[in-house]
Formats: C-alpha cells, structure tokens, sequence
C-alpha cells in the first residue's frame, strides 16, 4: 500500500499456511473405493458433464501413494472393511475421508450382521454425504466443504506430527465394533483377522 493509499505493484504478503494449504486444497487427488451403486455416482462427479476438473480433484489415483482423499461409495462388508484400512494407511499423511451415501455413512438399508453400521468405524471420515444415492453435485459440495475445512483448519504445523502424539486431533485410527458391540478390533489387528 503506498503513502496515498493506493494498492502498489510489485509484491505482497501472506503466510506458508495459506498457500500450503490453497494449493493442497485445489489438487486433491481422490482415491476412489467404489464398492456399490454410488460408485456409479462417482463416476458422474469426474466425467464430463460435472467435470471436476474445475477444483482440481479430476486425477483419480488407484494407488494410495498418489491420492490423498479417499472417497468411499458404497456399503463396507466386514471383510472388505480391512482392506480399505489398509489401503488408508497405505496413503500419505495428511490425508481426507469422505463416507458418499447412506450406506457408507450409516450402513443404510443393511442393517444385517456382514456390514459395517458407517464407516467411522474404523476409519476417521471428514465428510458424510446423505442420499441414496447423493448426486454427483453432493459429492461436488462435500469436496468444497473438504477444501474449506483443509484452508481453515488445517496447518503445516500438523505435518510434523502426524504419525506421533496428535493431542489436539481427534483420534484418526478407531476400533472395528464387532455387531454386537461388545468388542473391537484394533487396526493393528486388522491384518491379522
Ligand atoms: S446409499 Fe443407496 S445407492 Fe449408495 S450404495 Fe447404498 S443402496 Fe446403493
């Protein structure tokens, strides 16, 4: 700002946060974990005509190594739940969760012993999207609100501890409750079941 006011060229100011998290907000690569109907929704989201391209998330990555927003479409069977644990902490930190539909979110219409009751269970979700299934604009708006939350909440301060002590992060790696609520299973013991 120069002595009259006036708005000069040449430079500005802002903070590494701000732009840490500005790119990683418009470059979110999703990992897409279509394991029913909503999958077919998904799709929509990333083609054409909804062509998220315009936020950046239009790379999908079937590699946990290159994606950092695991989308999951579809109901969670118990068997298929360790799989999907896996291939989250296969992905870098920091990473996001979106739980797209009923299913995913509460375990929807199958309310029967082989399916997980939400995928909170046993994975740390950032967005639940309702519908069954939501539309490709709901996915659309839970990937805002994931951009939102990652430019207002987020720090780069947060990179250095990930993996050690998160005292002021909810807890990222929850138990599987078995059906009828009596016992968990750890992540660890995931791999093991
Ligand atoms: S919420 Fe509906 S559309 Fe999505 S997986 Fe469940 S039954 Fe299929």
């Amino acid at each position: 700002m120069g002595s009259d006011g006036a708005p000069q060229e040449g430079f500005l100011t802002t903070t590494v946060d701000t732009v840490v998290n500005w790119a990683r907000s418009n470059s979110l690569m999703p990992m897409p974990m279509g394991l029913a109907c909503c999958a077919i929704e998904m799709m929509a989201f990333a083609a054409p005509k909804y062509d998220v391209a315009r936020f950046g998330s239009e790379a999908m990555r079937f590699s946990p190594r290159q994606a950092d927003l695991m989308i999951v479409a579809g109901w969670v069977s118990y068997k298929m739940a360790h799989t999907i644990r896996r291939v989250w902490d296969q992905m870098a930190d920091p990473k996001w969760c979106i739980a797209m539909g009923a299913c995913a979110s509460t375990g929807g219409m199958h309310r029967c012993y082989g399916v997980v009751q939400g995928l909170d269970n046993f994975l740390p979700v950032d967005v639940y999207i309702p519908g069954c299934p939501p539309r490709p604009e709901a996915v659309m708006h839970a990937l805002m609100d994931i951009q939102e939350k990652i430019r207002n909440e987020y720090s780069v301060a947060q990179d250095g501890i990930f993996g050690k002590e998160q005292p002021d992060i909810a807890p990222r790696k929850p138990s599987i409750v078995t059906p009828d609520g009596k016992d968990t299973i750890s992540p660890s013991g995931l791999y093991t079941q």
